[in-house]
Formats: C-alpha cells, structure tokens, sequence
C-alpha cells in the first residue's frame, strides 16, 4: 500500500515534508527498507536470524544525531549497543553493567567503544545545572567532573567548555571501564579487548580517538596517575 506521505524519495524523514501520521511512515519506510535488502541479499536475514556475534560493543550518547552503526558503516549484526544521557558508565547501573558483562563473557567482542560527541546536551546540563531533577542526579559525576577542572574550564567560553568537558567525560569513562571486575577479568585469563575513548563531532560528522587502553597493566598505570 503506497504511504500517503511517501514522495519517491527511498524513504520518508523529518523534513519540511515533514508526515502526516509518523508511525505510519516510520513503518512505511521499514518495509521499503527490507524489500531493498531481501532484493539485494535473499539471505540477509535468514542469515542474521541465526547467529549474534558483534566484535564491538558502542556505548554512547542517547542523543539522535549520533546513531552507532550509521557513523561507522556498520551493518545490522555488527554492533552491540548501549546508549545513555552524556555515555556514561555509572557502578550501580545494572542495565550497562549487563551489557558490558554479556558482551564480554557471551559475545566474547574485542573493542569497546565510549563514544562522546560535540554539543552534548547532557554535558550542557551538567554544567548549566539546569536539568530535570532525573537527569540532573545522573549527570552529577559529569558536574563533579567540571567542578575539578573547574580553574581551567572556566577561562573559556561556554561551546569551549563543552566540547573540553565532553572530552574529559570519554576519558574518565574509559577510566571507569578499567575498573570493572568482567573487563578486569577477561584482560586477566588473556582475552583480546580494547577500550577506545571516542569523540563524535555533530559539525563534520567525523570520530576520533582520544584514548585506549588494552590491557591490565596499562589500565593499572593510568587509574595509578589519576589518584
Ligand atoms: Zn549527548
């Protein structure tokens, strides 16, 4: 059934064609999205039923502009996922404690990825200390960690600021990441696995790498240094 708001384009977004009925087109576009693949490769999700064996696991921002697979051309199978407010990763969060401890143990992948991006809205509250009393309790490690570089943050302009804290929030998730028992673990019984600091820049679309760590010793050095 052709969708009303469908104009020939592949498929229909937000736009200043923006639909009608979004739901309606949301799925629209997912049937014309499958047709295309089933017409390209009769076997992809035969395929893809059967088997879930992602190397990289992304841990990112909840933010829509920074969708995993989509920056890194990486197909449906490819990626595990977890998303959250500013990518955090916090020691009583039993959902991205999950995440990670399956990852590692059952999926066995190799690279971890923090992802952080430019213009963080999370990071922004953080500072601004105007959230929503939720968001604002869980963005309280990012507002700690403003206020301990707080004499050199504060000599820039707010963007500045921003971008400056989004980076150090990636590297103390990294940071965070070493600290935890599966990561330890698995480092110690000779399990290959990377943890990549990574940011996202919303204005080029590009990533980059702000740290890595890949193995015990090395987190040990650096967990050392920031006591
Ligand atoms: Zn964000």
């Amino acid at each position: 059934m052709p969708c009303p708001t469908h104009r020939g384009a592949k498929t229909v977004t937000q736009s200043a064609d923006r639909p009608v009925d979004l739901i309606e087109t949301a799925l629209f576009n997912n049937r014309l999205w499958a047709t295309e693949i089933q017409k390209n490769n009769p076997e992809f999700f035969e395929k893809l039923s059967q088997i879930h064996a992602p190397s990289l696991l992304w841990i990112g921002c909840s933010d829509a502009r920074v969708p995993a697979n989509q920056l890194i051309g990486m197909q449906p199978g490819e990626v595990f996922v977890h998303r959250n407010i500013a990518n955090q990763i916090q020691a009583a969060d039993m959902n991205c404690l999950s995440v990670i401890e399956f990852a590692i143990t059952v999926l066995r992948v190799q690279h971890i990825l923090v992802v952080g991006h430019s213009d963080c809205g999370g990071v922004k509250a953080a500072i601004r200390g105007d959230a929503p009393e939720l968001v604002s309790h869980w963005v309280r490690p990012i507002q700690r960690l403003f206020i301990k570089h707080m004499a050199t943050l504060k000599e820039l302009p707010f963007h500045e600021q921003v971008n400056a804290l989004v980076r150090l929030n990636v590297i103390e998730q990294t940071k965070q990441l070493a600290q935890i028992a599966s990561i330890r673990s698995a480092w110690q019984k000779g399990q290959q696995l990377t943890i990549h600091g990574w940011i996202y820049t919303l204005q080029s679309g590009l990533l980059e790498e702000v740290t890595h760590i890949n193995n015990i010793a090395a987190a040990d050095t650096i967990l050392l240094k920031a006591e």
